[in-house]
């Protein structure tokens, strides 16, 4: 009940929110791999995360690639010996209104984030169920609840990701596996720097909170999630939104 994880795979993580639950996690004493498609910036994180005193390993994947995925989650084995978590966060947006949105984005989008994830989690648990062991954590987003206009491609794929969540959950709780979800609301990363200030205004005037999240306030809810703390918490989705979804 009280086993410490050891090690960690953050995907999407050179950078954002991924780099920030990266760090968090190395804080916590896990090794790291900083697995992106930006390999330069993911070698840079991993040189940074690595003076915290642990292990860190950059891997350039592509999570919508079988077999980058699979390159990804055996290194990591071979490295470190285990995979103990598993954090579904690379994500990619192309929006567009409907009427609009071409098929290739439709396509790019729900590959990356919805069947990335699938992809990622199948190769981590085929490890994690041998181990009896594992924690994995999807970022899904507020669009996947509420539906965004402009966002039909993201928002469908990362309301998947919540059921993709639920039924890994179901799956895998009898090896000691959670699968939980993150559904962050408006959070400050080059992923939001490309919006409008005016598009990031009216984001904000719909925060309870009154601001925008930062990626620690995302990386905090990651570290209670894979902590001895939550071993009785699975196929939950937790809203990190200033209270945009409650
Ligand atoms: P970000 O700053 O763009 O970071 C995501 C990282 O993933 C980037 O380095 C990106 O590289 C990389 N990536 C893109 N495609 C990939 C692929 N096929 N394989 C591996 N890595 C890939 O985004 P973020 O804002 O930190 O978002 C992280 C996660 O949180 C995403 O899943 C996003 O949907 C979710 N989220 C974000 C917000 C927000 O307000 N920021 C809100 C809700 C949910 P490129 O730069 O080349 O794309």
């Amino acid at each position: 009940m009280d086993y410490e994880p050891k090690s960690a795979i953050v995907t999407g993580s050179a950078q954002g929110i991924g780099k920030a639950i990266a760090v968090k996690l190395a804080e916590r004493g896990l090794n790291i791999v900083v697995s992106d498609i930006l390999y330069d910036e993911a070698k840079k994180t991993a040189m940074e995360i690595e003076q915290s005193g642990v292990k860190a390993l950059a891997v350039k994947t592509d999570v919508s690639n079988a077999q980058d995925v699979k390159a990804l989650v055996d290194t990591t084995k071979e490295a470190f010996g285990s995979v103990d978590v598993l954090v579904n966060n690379a994500g990619i947006t192309r929006d567009n209104l409907s009427m609009r949105l071409s098929e290739s984005d439709w396509d790019l989008v729900l590959a990356v984030n919805l069947k990335g994830s699938f992809l990622c989690a199948q190769a981590a648990s085929k490890i994690m169920m041998k181990q009896k062991y594992g924690r994995i954590v999807n970022i899904s987003s507020v669009s996947g609840i509420l539906g965004t206009a402009g966002q039909a491609n993201y928002a469908s794929s990362k309301a998947g990701v919540i059921a993709l969540t639920k039924a890994l959950a179901r799956e895998l709780a009898g090896r000691n596996i959670t699968v939980n979800a993150i559904a962050p609301g408006f959070i400050v990363t080059e992923m939001t720097d490309k919006l409008a200030d005016n598009v990031k205004e009216e984001y904000i005037t719909q925060i309870p909170l009154g601001r925008a999240g930062t990626p620690l306030d995302v990386a905090n809810v990651v570290d209670f999630l894979i902590s001895p703390a939550a071993s009785y918490v699975t196929g939950i989705v937790i809203s990190v939104s200033g209270g945009m979804v409650m």
